[in-house]
């Protein structure tokens, strides 16, 4: 009777540890799953993160450069009036605009050497003076597209 008791206990004891290594086994599969899972949305959320930054920097430091169109729309200064310029200094280079300087002028107005306006606008589509915006590609897109119809 004591040994029979013992045997139970003995084969309960074993049924007890297989019991135990098969919820150890679960655990580690859930943990393995889940540290997977978790280095899946590290990895997107990473790359959203990534997405993200790159399109902050294009749009703070880099800027969107103005579409080729608006750039070779920009006129001449009026000739009529070279006061308008004459005598003041490019705001893109600092230095003092001379007569036979190659100009052009923003709609807001403000004059710059043409290679200087011209390489600006491809960095940064706003005027450096007071933000005004020329249309960048996709924006003279879209305007060419409702144009047509
Ligand atoms: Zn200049
Ligand atoms: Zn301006």
């Amino acid at each position: 009777m004591e040994l029979m008791r013992s045997r139970a206990a003995a084969d309960d004891e074993d049924t007890r540890i297989q019991h135990d290594e098969a919820r150890v086994m679960e655990a580690r599969r859930i943990r393995e799953l889940w540290a997977e899972m978790q280095r899946f949305w590290l990895r997107s959320k990473a790359a959203i993160i990534m997405r993200e930054a790159r399109a902050r920097e294009n749009r703070c430091f880099r800027g969107v450069s103005a579409s080729d169109k608006a750039i070779l729309a920009l006129r001449e200064p009026n000739l009529d009036k070279p006061a308008a310029a004459a005598g003041q200094d490019c705001p893109v280079c600092f230095e003092d605009v001379k007569e036979g300087d190659m100009l052009r002028v923003m709609p807001c107005s403000h004059c710059f050497h043409m290679s200087c306006i011209y390489k600006w606008l491809r960095a940064s589509g706003m005027c450096p003076c007071c933000r005004f915006k020329l249309p960048s590609e996709d924006e003279q897109h879209i305007y060419m597209m409702q144009l047509i119809g």
